[in-house]
């Protein structure tokens, strides 16, 4: 404890306080900080062709050399991130937090350009789709 600076002992101090009289659990955390930084930094950049493969955060296809994507950065739990999408992918995010707005989703797990509801039932563009997930 020595090596620490006084304000990661308060940090530590106030940690321990909420985890032990408070009951905080680390899921709260994680809601806590995708709702206050993630939301205060998160930007979102086209890309008319890609100069080499990347793997699309939404949905399990690649993104091959040369095809448009979109670039996201952001902060969550405290550190930078950044992946791509394809277009039809962001815009099928966009789609799926307007009906649920607190929702996350597991990276590549959703179909290509394919919505999810609060239920996890997949839409494209207000159609549902037959089938679930
Ligand atoms: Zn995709």
């Amino acid at each position: 404890m020595n090596n620490l600076t006084q304000a990661a002992r308060d940090v530590l101090s106030e940690r321990q306080h909420q985890t032990e009289q408070e009951g905080w659990t680390p899921e709260r955390d994680d809601r806590h900080i995708i709702g206050e930084v993630v939301m205060s930094f998160y930007r979102e950049t086209p890309i008319k062709a890609t100069r080499k493969t990347h793997d699309c955060s939404w949905c399990p296809e690649p993104i091959d050399m040369g095809q448009p994507a979109a670039y996201r950065a952001y902060v969550i739990d405290g550190s930078f991130q950044a992946d791509h999408m394809h277009p039809e992918c962001l815009d099928a995010m966009h789609r799926s937090l307007k009906v649920f707005p607190d929702d996350t989703f597991d990276p590549n797990s959703q179909k290509r350009g394919v919505s999810y509801d609060e239920y996890g039932d997949p839409f494209i563009a207000g159609e549902a789709l037959e089938g679930g997930k």
